[in-house]
């Protein structure tokens, strides 16, 4: 019997395995741009020309390679960032696998020049494929340029795989972003036949950010931070109201390497909930920070898939994280006069049926006359202001001026001095740069709800000299018995009385007694519709008489009044919108102002 197995020839295997590592000319970006990064490169520059076609060129300044490192980084498996058997972990955390340059030179046509300190002289070596053609010295700065011409030369299946150039070029400029994205610290530039594309000065995420996507995203940016044994979060995510139809600039890094993650996507996503409007994609920028033994890279050949170890849990506090920043941080709505959209409030959940009764409260009642419980200084005020202040700290005075919403200056005092309420529904009041529009009802609306459903937070019940009986219907009546405890929780004090009647004994603070069985009503109502969803019934319950007792719209408030309730609430963990996504604050920055004068 003939022998049938035979043993490739390195240059076949090496072709095989390109197929993984090089997938397109973007794949040669990426490989190309990380080695000159690990090189500690400070300077990089990319030349592509015919959408890599034929030619993709990155030069770096970084440590350079020795004559015998050069000749040997084309071989496959030959790293220099695994010097022993107790670094072969280092593979599967940081995707060492020494495999991107012999892959890639054995499907191109490569020319090596590279210089270390040490060196008089430049090495530089060229090959067709796996075959080195010459090796000659020369004059050259310290660092290193990898040439890739004709890529896939001698793999015409693959070439005729390529999309357009168009496509390849997408996927080119997005591994260009990718790279420079874990590293604002070092300057990139890249040209497209010969022409600049981009120039990214050595600088902070932020500028980075801007350096490539515009100046528009200044205003957008929301920085998150989170530091756990678990995970480090950090980086920024795009305000709400920004989001796109189309799915733009979305990126996750896990120690300082892109990753792709639907899974944490959805995390992302969860977070917005309720807060993007429609079919609309919101911007982020991610980075995670775990311990490499939490990691495997090596599930993917391209190394953006990874597994972590702890998903569930990372999972969980990414949301919590992007969903305090979102809340923290302005998130309101701008006053954008290009944008007919500017006072659609974000979609409803049109799935939940509400059918609520809506009450108006006695009007007479002023919160803010003889209450103290409700009226108390927040600590939590001030430091709002500071955070969204702090969104502005990194940016150049410059940027400064063109951010869309900055408090007044420390002698103008709080955002409520110089308030005025209009036709006695919303309240007007000065930023910095520009103005803020509050809807007073719902402004309350958000006060009252996240009182009540502040668990620390014992809600206060006005006793009453007389308790009210209500008579109910059979099945009302066990709904109530069920939720005594939850109707405590939010200030009734009810007794069952009798077989189908309770006594109301103890109302929530701010409802007044004439209102009570309207007001007990509507929350039976929401018993009704929410009662199987154990889950949501304090939130629902919570928000319905929140916009029982808030101020209603068409009370005239005055100053001090006003200037309370703007005070609290920015008290409030999340100021901007009440938990249905509807907006209560709409900025109009002063530079819109200035466009719409056409100054
Ligand atoms: P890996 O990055 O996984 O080590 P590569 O095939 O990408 O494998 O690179 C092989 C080796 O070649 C690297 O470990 C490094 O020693 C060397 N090398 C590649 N590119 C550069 C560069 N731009 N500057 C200095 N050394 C480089
Ligand atoms: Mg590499």
């Amino acid at each position: 019997m003939n022998n049938r197995i035979k043993v490739l020839p390195d240059s076949v295997a090496n072709q095989i395995a390109a197929g993984e590592v090089v997938q397109r000319p973007a794949s040669v970006v990426k490989e190309l741009l990380e080695n000159a990064v690990d090189a500690g490169a400070t300077e990089i520059t990319l030349n592509v020309k015919d959408a890599g076609r034929s030619l993709i060129q990155v030069m770096d300044n970084g440590d350079g390679m020795s004559e015998i490192d050069a000749r040997l980084c084309m071989e496959r498996h030959a790293t220099s960032k695994i010097k022993d058997v107790n670094d072969i972990f280092r593979i599967s955390t940081m995707g060492f696998r020494g495999e991107a340059l012999a892959s890639i030179t054995a499907v191109s046509q490569s020319e090596i020049k590279t210089k270390t300190d040490e060196d008089e002289l430049a090495i530089v070596i060229k090959m067709s494929g796996n075959e080195v053609q010459s090796q000659e010295s020369e004059t050259g700065n310290k660092g290193t340029r990898i040439s890739v011409k004709n890529l896939f030369f001698n793999v015409p299946a693959r070439r005729n795989f390529l999309k357009s150039n168009n496509v390849e070029y997408r996927h080119i400029l997005e591994s260009f972003q990718q790279i420079s994205l874990t590293r604002p610290d070092v300057a990139f530039r890249m040209f497209n036949n010969d022409k600049e594309v981009y120039r990214l000065d050595k600088s902070n995420l932020r500028q980075r950010i801007i350096q490539l996507f515009g100046k528009r995203f200044n205003e957008r940016l929301v920085p998150i931070k989170e530091s756990l044994d678990l995970v480090e979060i950090s980086g920024f995510v795009g305000k709400p109201d920004f989001a796109t139809a189309k799915r733009g600039e979305q990126f996750f890094f896990v120690n300082d390497r892109y990753i792709r993650s639907p899974y944490f996507h959805h995390a992302v996503m969860q977070a917005y909930e309720d807060l993007l409007p429609g079919d609309s994609y919101p911007q982020y920028f991610i980075y995670l920070k775990v311990d490499p033994a939490q990691l495997d890279v090596n599930i993917h050949p391209t190394k953006t898939e990874v597994k972590f170890v702890e998903e569930k849990s990372i999972y969980a506090v990414l949301r919590t994280t992007i969903r305090q920043s979102l809340g923290k941080f302005n998130i309101a709505p701008t006053l954008d006069f290009e944008r007919e959209t500017a006072f659609d409030s974000p979609t409803f959940d049109k799935k939940r049926s509400i059918s609520i009764p809506q009450i108006t409260v006695d009007k007479k009642y002023n919160p803010f006359k003889t209450d103290t419980v409700l009226v108390q200084k927040s600590p939590r005020s001030n430091e709002n202001l500071r955070y969204a202040q702090s969104l502005y700290e990194h940016a150049s005075p410059e940027e400064k001026k063109e951010a869309s919403l900055e408090l007044p200056d420390e002698d103008n005092g709080r955002p409520g001095s110089k308030i005025i309420q209009l036709h006695n529904k919303f309240i007007l009041t000065h930023l910095k740069t520009g103005f803020m529009v509050i809807d007073q009802h719902r402004a309350h609306q958000r006060i009252l709800y996240d009182s009540f459903v502040d668990s620390n937070q014992e809600q206060p019940s006005q006793q009453l000299l007389f308790p009210t009986l209500i008579e109910l219907s059979r099945a009302d009546f066990d709904l109530v018995k069920e939720q005594i405890e939850e109707l405590k929780s939010l200030g009734f004090s009810v007794e069952i009385f009798g077989k189908d009647s309770i006594s109301v004994n103890g109302i929530p603070v701010g409802c007044a007694e004439n209102e009570i069985e309207p007001v007990f009503m509507s929350i039976i109502e929401v018993l009704k519709s929410e009662g199987k969803k154990k889950k949501n019934i304090r939130d629902r319950l919570a928000m319905q008489l929140a916009g029982n007792l808030a101020i209603p719209a068409g009370r005239t408030l005055e100053e001090k009044e006003m200037v309370d309730l703007v005070d609290r609430l920015f008290a409030c963990e999340m100021p901007f919108s009440l938990p249905s996504g509807k907006p209560i604050v709409i900025t109009l920055p002063l530079d819109d102002l200035n466009k719409r004068f056409q100054y």
